[in-house]
């Protein structure tokens, strides 16, 4: 256990995770990743690591370009394994206005240099078999949507960030964020209080709770969803299955907002 750091970055899936790599790798602060159970264990890993790359707003467009590149580079950046596939994807319309969306999205697309085109029904049930057309009012093909192994990102992160000097503290949790005099002191965990200036609060699906024990409030509500594991689905074709999938994607998850 440490008693100080530069930056305390609460909660170790994917964004606290990726936050303490890219800060370590700069060489110029220490810091501290602390996590209330194993590292990388909650909502990042279960993901369908699933990139979508034809968002509604030019913003995630952008944003979402940009961790495409960073997927592509992760392994030559951090030096951890990624497995990923660009699969691209098929969206389908089944009434007008919703064939409507699909030309605006194909619009939108083309204006930040997306892969996007409309295929005819032939096309898209040619590329994936396993589509019915019946009913269908349009489909559009997104080259360069992919899908990566989600067991992999968190905890490869925390492991660069480690090897760049980070100090990784798992099962332990944070109680409180200190703050006095309006300014972030540090944070009491279960295994002691650690001295810090600034602290990230990336706890997730229970950042509110997190902050909330400090007094501040955070406008975030976690809403329950179901999700289902089938066995693989027959007829249903990856174009290319990932060397560990648990089943991901077209052959098991489903889940239902
Ligand atoms: C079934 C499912 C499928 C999904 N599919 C996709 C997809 O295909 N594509 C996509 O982009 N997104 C997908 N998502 C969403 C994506 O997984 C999440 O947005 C992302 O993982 C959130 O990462 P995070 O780092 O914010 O949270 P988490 O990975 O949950 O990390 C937060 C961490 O904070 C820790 N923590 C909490 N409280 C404390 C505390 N007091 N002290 C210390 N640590 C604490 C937790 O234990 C946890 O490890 C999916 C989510 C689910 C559940």
């Amino acid at each position: 256990m440490i008693d100080s750091a530069d930056i305390v970055i609460i909660g170790s899936g994917g964004l606290g995770a990726a936050t303490a790599y890219y800060l370590a790798k700069r060489g110029t602060h220490r810091i501290a990743l602390l996590e209330r159970l194993e590292i990388g264990s909650q909502t990042s890993p279960r993901a369908a690591g699933m990139v979508n790359c034809l968002r509604k707003s030019d913003l995630m467009i952008e944003l979402i370009k940009r961790a495409v590149a960073g997927i592509r580079q992760f392994s030559a950046d951090t030096g951890q394994p990624l497995d990923w596939v660009q699969s691209g994807s098929l969206k389908v319309a089944r009434r007008r206005a919703d064939a409507e969306v699909i030309q605006e999205d194909i619009l939108r697309g083309r204006r930040h240099g997306l892969d996007v085109e409309e295929l005819s029904l032939d096309a898209a049930h040619r590329l994936n078999p396993s589509l019915q057309t019946t009913g269908v009012a349009a489909v559009m093909r997104i080259g360069d949507d992919m899908y990566f192994n989600p067991a992999q990102l968190a905890v490869g992160f925390a492991r660069a960030a480690q090897a760049n000097g980070a100090v990784l503290l798992p099962n332990t949790a944070v109680t409180c964020i200190l703050i006095a005099d309006g300014e972030v002191s540090g944070v009491d965990t279960t295994a002691g209080r650690i001295h810090a200036p600034i602290v990230v609060d990336a706890a997730g699906a229970w950042t509110r709770q997190v902050a909330e024990a400090c007094g501040i409030r955070v406008p975030l509500v976690t809403t329950a969803q179901q999700l289902f594991v089938t066995e693989p689905v027959p007829d249903a074709r990856c174009p290319s299955r990932l060397a560990d999938d648990q089943n991901h994607g077209c052959c098991g998850v489903h889940e239902t907002l």
